[in-house]
């Protein structure tokens, strides 16, 4: 058996490597024919995967895990050609989709298990309530490009564990990450319920017209566009989008580990990351302090592709587009008195951008109101915690934020303030790779949970109610029923609504004591 692979020939997309321009591959663009063709393949295997049941589907997950350590660095390498990522930025996605998978594969049985609740009323007591979770047939995953690989593997790997089969549908500007990642499932040989189809966003609107329940990464405008073509066919969707994550530093905070923390969470990945660092409060007494520290690391930072070792920390941006909006964003800041103290420019070669530190910054500045996404870091002076939070709070998007302080306590209520789906305190994206929590953005961040616990497994799955009678049916048959006071004044009104035919229908009898 294999899985289904891209086929139509129609037309092709060239993939370039952002830092130097260099073709890297092609891939082709799905008509919705061809996408159509690959959802009704995906369905006639769906069923036997969803029989073999978690165990069985665990068997796979663990091999694929084993493929994607083994091929650890034949993904980095092409995760690199197509994002012009650093070597450590792109190493770092295979392996944390191999670690993912241990959650899953262990988890999977638990968080499927068939569920009996206890009857709310004496009237089903006679019943055995059984709660199922049966996969939807076929998910459609569409991903952005900021991690081709990673980005696939957060969502398909739960939705298979599922029992679900997936066509993935990859961003076109780094579909080769996703080629690599759904022949690994070919290549251990694993039941033919994944899926790849590529193109542009036609081919991701052909993928909602055939999936039965979508999930989608990307922008808030395009995720929008998602959730009105999934209501048209009244089908199942969740959307993880865009971001404008505050960092909180208040004056407790160990400013090294806040600049240190900061720094990198704002870099990783050149900023290209949905809850990357994108806006700093720090309260006003440890203001020029942190904001030094934090210039002096973002300087540290080696910004490079070349080469096979591990010198670079971050690389290019995915595309020319993303680097104007930084640009246009750092432009729009300065020319309104904000201070660049680190970078601040496009370095002239492919797609960098510099690493930047943008002091002085006020609130309504483009590059606090808008998602940048990318390698810059606005600093705002503020008053107290009060002014922080509310600041923080002050946006559309609602995905995750830091809390930096010594007190980890205070963090933890600072927390509970914050309008957002994710808090780490002292640490930056924390919570993102770690599947045991939940991940789900707020606001125009999102909508339904995208990943982490039970949840995370269960929204590929609908929701089925089974209910048996626990003994033999007989027509008189007979059950006293709770003598409490309660019980017996909705069973009796029960019965007098079916007109006598209650005792009938729920084998029950008022209890005369
Ligand atoms: P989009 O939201 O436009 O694209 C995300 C995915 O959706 C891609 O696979 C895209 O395909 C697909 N798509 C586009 N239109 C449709 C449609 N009508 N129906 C179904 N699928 C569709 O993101 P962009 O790549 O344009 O990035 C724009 C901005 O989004 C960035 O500047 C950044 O701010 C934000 N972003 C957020 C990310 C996150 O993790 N939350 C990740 C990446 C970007 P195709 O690429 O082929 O058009």
């Amino acid at each position: 058996m294999t899985a289904v692979e891209p086929k139509s020939d129609q037309a092709t997309i060239t993939v370039r490597n952002p830092a130097d321009g260099r073709i890297v591959g092609t891939v082709p663009i799905d008509g919705p024919e061809a996408v159509a063709a690959k959802a009704r393949e995906l369905r006639l295997f769906q069923p036997e995967w969803e029989a073999i049941g978690p165990r069985g589907r665990k068997v796979w997950l663990m091999r694929w895990q084993d493929w994607m350590l083994d091929n650890a660095d034949h993904i980095t390498e092409v995760l690199m050609s197509e994002t012009g990522k650093s070597r450590g930025d792109a190493s770092f996605e295979g392996v944390a989709i191999a670690d993912s998978i241990n959650y899953w594969a262990a988890n999977a049985e638990a968080f499927l298990a068939d569920r009996h609740p206890k009857a709310h009323s004496p009237l089903f007591k006679v019943k055995k309530l059984t709660t199922v979770y049966r996969p939807h047939p076929l998910v459609g995953v569409i991903t952005p490009w900021n991690f081709p690989f990673a980005m696939p593997g957060i969502d398909v790997v739960p939705a298979l564990a599922a029992g679900a089969a997936v066509l993935l549908k990859p961003s076109e500007v780094t579909p080769l990450s996703a080629v690599e990642f759904v022949r690994g499932w070919t290549e251990i040989g694993a039941p033919p319920v994944l899926g790849l189809t590529t193109g542009y966003g036609a081919t991701g609107a052909a993928l909602i017209e055939q999936a039965d329940m979508i999930q989608f990464t990307g922008s808030t405008a395009t995720g929008k566009k998602v959730a009105v073509a999934c209501a048209e066919r009244l089908i199942p969707f969740s959307l993880e989008l865009g971001g404008k994550d505050p960092a909180i530093v208040l004056a407790d905070a160990d400013l090294d580990r806040a600049a240190n923390g900061i720094a990198w969470g704002g870099m990783f990945n050149s900023g290209q990351v949905c809850v990357s660092v994108e806006r700093v409060f720090v309260e006003a007494p440890v203001y020029d302090e942190f904001v030094a520290k934090l210039t002096d690391r973002v300087r540290s930072v080696q910004q490079g592709q070349e080469g096979s070792g591990f010198k670079y920390d971050t690389g290019a941006m995915a595309t020319a587009a993303q680097r104007d909006i930084v640009e246009r964003h750092v432009q729009e800041a300065t020319a309104a008195g904000a201070r660049v103290l680190a970078g601040g420019k496009p370095t002239g070669v492919g797609t960098f951008f510099q690493p930047t530190v943008l002091a002085d910054v006020d609130p309504s500045m483009t590059c606090m109101t808008e998602e940048t996404f990318g390698p810059t870091i606005p600093v705002v002076k503020v008053a107290d915690e009060e002014e922080a939070i509310r600041l923080a709070n002050d946006s559309q998007y609602g995905l995750s934020a830091t809390v930096w302080t010594g007190d980890t306590g205070r963090g933890e209520q600072v927390a509970r303030r914050l309008e957002v789906g994710a808090v780490n305190i002292n640490d930056a994206l924390a919570n993102i790779f770690c599947p045991s929590v939940p991940m789900g953005g707020w606001k125009q961040s999102g909508m339904g949970y995208r990943a982490g616990g039970p949840n995370g497994l269960i929204k590929y799955c609908r929701q089925q109610a089974i209910t048996a009678p626990r003994v033999p049916t007989q027509k008189s048959e007979l059950m006293w029923y709770s003598s409490s006071t309660r019980g017996r004044r909705v069973a009796l009104a029960a019965m007098r609504a079916f007109g006598g035919h209650g005792v009938r229908r729920f084998g029950i009898r008022p209890n005369k004591g």
